[in-house]
C-alpha cells in the first residue's frame, strides 16, 4: 500500500452493534497507526442475521468515539480491497479472539492479497476480558433480557434496550 505522511488503518466489520471488544481493538490499533477508519460493511459476511441498520450502526459508533479526532467512521460496499486502495490505507486490522476466528480470517486475508498484492492484514488480540465477546452473543443475551452493561458502551446499551422494547 502506498505510504503517505500518516499511517492509516481500516477496521472493517459488521459492528452489529459495536462492543467493548471492538473498542479495545480500535484503541490498540492507534498505538501503531495515526488514524483509523472504522468501516461498517453494507454486505454482511458469514450470512449474519443483522439487528441494526447500517445507519444505526454508524450512529452508535460515532457516538462512542465522538471525542476522538483520529477515529473516522464510515461504511463501504463492494470489495474491501477497492475501498482500502481508494482510501490509500496502509493496512486493515482484524481482531483475533480465539483459534476459532483464525481459519476464516486467514482465508480472507489471503484472498484479499490475491485480489490486491499490496493488501496487508494486521491481527490484534483484545484484552483477555473481551476474548469471549462477540456482537452476536451481545444481541442474543440482550434479546433474552440479560445484563450486557459490561460489554457495550452506554449509548449502545440504550439502543439495544429500545430495540427490544424494554
Ligand atoms: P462480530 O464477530 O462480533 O460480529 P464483526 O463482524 O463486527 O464482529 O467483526 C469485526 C472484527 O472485529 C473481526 O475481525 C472480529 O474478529 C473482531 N472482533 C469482534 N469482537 C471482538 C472482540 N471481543 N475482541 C477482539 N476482536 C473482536
Amino acid at each position: 500500500m502506498t505510504r503517505t505522511d500518516s499511517v492509516v488503518a481500516i477496521y472493517p466489520g459488521s459492528f452489529d452493534p459495536i462492543t467493548l471488544g471492538h473498542e479495545d481493538v480500535v484503541h490498540r490499533t492507534l498505538r501503531v497507526a495515526d488514524r483509523i477508519v472504522v468501516a461498517v460493511a453494507h454486505t454482511a459476511t458469514q450470512s449474519k442475521e443483522l439487528l441494526f441498520t447500517v445507519d444505526e450502526r454508524l450512529e452508535m459508533i460515532r457516538e462512542v468515539f465522538e471525542d476522538e479526532g483520529n477515529i473516522e467512521v464510515t461504511s463501504f460496499s463492494g470489495l474491501l480491497v477497492d475501498f482500502a486502495r481508494d482510501l490509500g490505507a496502509h493496512f486493515i486490522v482484524r481482531g483475533l479472539r480465539a483459534v476459532s476466528d483464525f481459519e476464516y480470517e486467514f482465508q480472507m486475508a489471503q484472498m484479499n492479497r490475491e485480489l490486491w498484492h499490496e493488501f496487508e492484514t494486521v491481527f490484534l488480540t483484545p484484552d483477555a476480558k473481551y476474548s469471549f465477546l462477540s456482537a452476536s452473543l451481545v444481541r442474543e443475551v440482550s434479546r433474552l433480557g440479560g445484563d450486557i452493561s459490561r460489554f457495550v458502551s452506554p449509548t449502545v446499551l440504550q439502543r439495544l434496550e429500545e430495540k427490544h422494547g424494554e
